[in-house]
């Protein structure tokens, strides 16, 4: 016997699935949860493969494994240099800025020819971070290299799905008799 649910104050938006329509109070059997809508649509719930399937390298699943590693890394760096927020940036050495100057050349000829690779690509990143000395500048550089990192790794797993053999949902192929 399910619980009467409390009717919302009025006004009051309540989260209801754009597609199938359940709410908080009347969730899908097998309960379902709500995740992001890739199309920013609305409300969604997770009894939906089609609509999550587009987007198979799922980046909220990367980002949730980089804030694990973030943590991991924290937890293990923090034992051996203490205090984390304490340790200098170490930026914007005379060396530092050289490099990213010579970057900055170097992905303009890549522009130009239309061809680079992640390796370059994440390189360029790193140089343009490590070149910065004021703090906002900085931080901001230092997300840049973050999501070019996540594109990188997004785009390793597209990849292995890619090379995966392709197989319609629910389709059983016929069985092969020698
Ligand atoms: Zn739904
Ligand atoms: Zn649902």
């Amino acid at each position: 016997m399910a619980e009467t649910p409390h009717p919302p104050p009025a006004g009051f938006h309540v989260p209801q699935c754009r597609i199938c329509g359940c709410t908080q109070n009347m969730p899908c059997t097998p309960r379902c949860r709500w995740v992001p809508d890739p199309a920013l649509l609305g409300d969604l719930c997770d009894a939906h493969p089609e609509v999550l399937a587009p987007r198979p390298p799922q980046l909220l699943a990367l980002l949730g494994d980089v804030a694990a590693e973030a943590i991991r890394r924290g937890v293990a760096w923090h034992h051996t240099f203490g205090d984390l927020t304490a340790l200098p940036d170490g930026t914007a050495s005379a060396a530092s800025c050289q490099d990213a100057a010579e970057a900055i050349l170097a992905i303009e000829d890549m522009r130009a020819e239309e061809e680079t690779d992640w390796h370059a690509l994440l390189s360029f990143e790193a140089t343009q971070a490590m070149a910065q000395d004021q703090p906002q500048r900085l931080r901001r550089r230092l997300l840049d290299l973050a999501a070019t990192a996540v594109l990188w790794a997004q785009a390793i797993e597209a990849r292995a799905i890619a090379d995966l053999p392709a197989a319609p949902p629910g389709h059983t192929p016929p069985e092969h008799t020698p």
